[in-house]
């Protein structure tokens, strides 16, 4: 096999997954450990050099929780660094990204032993233009190139092949590890339109967990008059006894916990509990009703109603609980599709993505099924269709400068690229200079629907110049907007009537250059 692998990944909050497409089948590919997902943890050395990422770091957080990072894709496009080790080592969330994506494309070059010079790479649909060149940079310093960010829904419906839908409402409920998304979608012909999103970033399946570490110590408590809380080695055994609960709850109607030789102030207890499902549904009634209750806000805002929606795909390692389902499917009165596995759909999707951008062979597109998930559904089913559709998403926000009225030298927002535009999209405006011999223009960028300024985001600074000395307002200055497949802006600018165009410098005050990022990567830890 020559040529480089067709690869996607959702790089998740709390796990990771990576799929290659190949032939017409989507394969989700095992770490070196053989599992389906690495978890999104990474732990370092006492000097910060080597790293561990997933379960091994996961396994380590007891001993150097300092050491050890979860959930950094909380902090993508922020300036925010994280101090490993209590203060000494400082990483970018960028970095720590990188690392986990190296991670996985190192475990995948392993299996296919073939080198990945490229990925698609999924994002929330509520993503911005910072959050997605920083993924986009984490990539690069991956050491591959992240030729297509898209959103995690829409990967969603690229999994279950909805891309040739016309007229189609879509809502994906995807309840993750420790986040949930709902977003509602419409689909025509290749063009994925986020309708709305809505979730909490602090709300999933660790949720559910902590309901049953709670009961569960109620019990201990009762049974052996002993509090654990606050008990690091002891909490983090029951924890994991709870998660390991919950799983077994989605097959089984009961669950047997069993934790031998618990240690607690130099004693030991053997612990031991039965929780049935119908108990577990009842104490996470509330957590559920939140989601829902989430999704009554998301068609409330977009003005639909649950009866227009016409499928609904369950996305999310969480939405194997039973109870996700059954509510779903009373509330909506229809089968939400969760025929492809939850954890697995986004990074199946993702590949499907570069696929169509390879100009490769997709799976079937069988829209609307609705079997239950199988444990191990290994590769979605081929087909012989060649898929030419040119696949689109919108703007997800409105993007702009921010200028001043002369008349009254108030500040306002001005629309450069509306939202919901399909992308990628080109659109420019005209400026000039407020001061004679004025050599340099500040363009501030924003991104938001508000018609205030200072309600939108502000994306980044580019300085424009140099520009030749001439009279305030003279200079006719043509600024270029370029909203690119992956939703991240590009700014050029002309002078028109110098025809200097490549001359004029456009600096970017956030993010990284090429040069920073090649730094970065040279020093980046080695992976265990
Ligand atoms: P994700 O972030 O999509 O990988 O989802 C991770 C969440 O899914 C964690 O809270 C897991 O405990 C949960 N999860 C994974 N498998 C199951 C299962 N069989 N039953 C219930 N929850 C599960």
């Amino acid at each position: 096999m020559t040529g480089t692998p067709t690869i996607g990944i959702d790089l998740g909050t709390t796990n990771s997954a990576i799929a290659h497409a190949e032939g017409g089948n989507i394969d989700i590919l095992p770490n070196v450990t053989g599992d389906r997902t690495t978890p999104s943890v990474v732990a370092f050395d006492s000097r910060a050099e080597k790293a561990l990422v997933g379960k091994q770091a996961t396994n380590q957080a007891v001993n150097h929780p300092k050491r050890t990072v979860f959930s950094v894709k909380r902090y993508m496009g922020s300036d925010q660094t994280i101090l490993i080790g209590g203060r000494n080592y400082e990483f970018t969330p960028e970095e720590l990204s990188g690392i986990i994506l190296k991670k996985l494309k190192q475990d995948a070059e392993a299996y296919l032993g073939q080198t990945i010079e490229s990925a698609v790479i999924t994002v929330p649909a509520y993503f911005n233009d910072r959050q997605r060149q920083a993924t986009k940079h984490a990539g690069a310093l991956a050491g591959f190139d992240a030729d297509r960010i898209i959103n995690e829904p829409t990967a969603a419906c690229l999994a279950y092949g909805l891309q040739t839908a016309r007229d189609k409402t879509v809502l994906v409920y995807d309840l993750g590890g420790g986040t949930f998304d709902s977003s509602l979608i419409e689909i025509d012909s290749g063009i994925f339109e986020v309708v709305a999103t809505n979730g909490d970033t602090q709300l999933g399946g660790d949720d559910w967990d902590m309901a049953i570490v709670e009961w569960l110590e109620e019990r201990i408590e009762r049974e052996h008059g002993i509090s654990i809380e606050g008990t690091l080695a002891a909490e983090e055994r029951i924890f994991d006894a709870a998660q390991q609960a919950k799983h077994d709850l989605s097959t089984r109607q009961t669950a047997t916990i069993t934790i031998p030789f618990l240690e607690f102030e130099g004693d030991t207890y053997d612990i031991e509990a039965t929780l049935r499902r119908d108990t577990f549904e009842r104490m996470t009634r509330d957590l559920l009703d939140k989601t829902i209750n989430l999704c009554e806000a998301l068609f409330e805002e977009a003005g639909y109603s649950e009866r227009s929606i016409d499928e609904i795909l369950l996305v999310g390692g969480a939405t194997r609980m039973p109870q996700i389902k059954k509510r779903i499917t009373e509330y909506f009165d229809r089968e939400p599709s969760k025929r492809i596995n939850p954890d697995e759909a986004v990074a199946i999707g993702a590949a499907a993505q570069a696929a169509i951008i390879n100009h490769e062979i997709l799976p079937a597109s069988t829209p609307g099924g609705t079997t239950a998930p199988t444990a191990n559904t290994e590769r979605t089913p081929a087909t012989q269709t060649v898929n030419n559709t040119v696949l689109l998403d919108v703007a997800p926000q409105s993007l702009g400068v921010g200028l001043i009225d002369l008349e009254n030298n108030e500040p306002y927002y001005h629309v450069i690229i509306e939202r919901n535009t399909p992308i990628p999209v080109r659109n420019s405006y005209m400026t000039t200079t407020a001061q004679d011999s004025q050599t340099e223009i500040e363009i501030p960028v924003y991104q938001g629907d508000s018609d205030r300024l200072e309600e939108n985001e502000l994306l980044d600074e580019f300085e424009l110049g140099p520009l030749p000395k001439r009279p305030e307002g003279v200079a006719n200055i043509e600024v270029k907007f370029m909203l690119d497949e992956n939703g991240i802006l590009n700014v050029s600018a002309r002078d028109v009537d110098h025809e200097i165009g490549d001359e004029i410098e456009i600096q970017s005050v956030f993010g990284f250059t090429d040069k920073e990022l090649s730094i970065m990567q040279q020093n980046l830890p080695e992976i265990q």
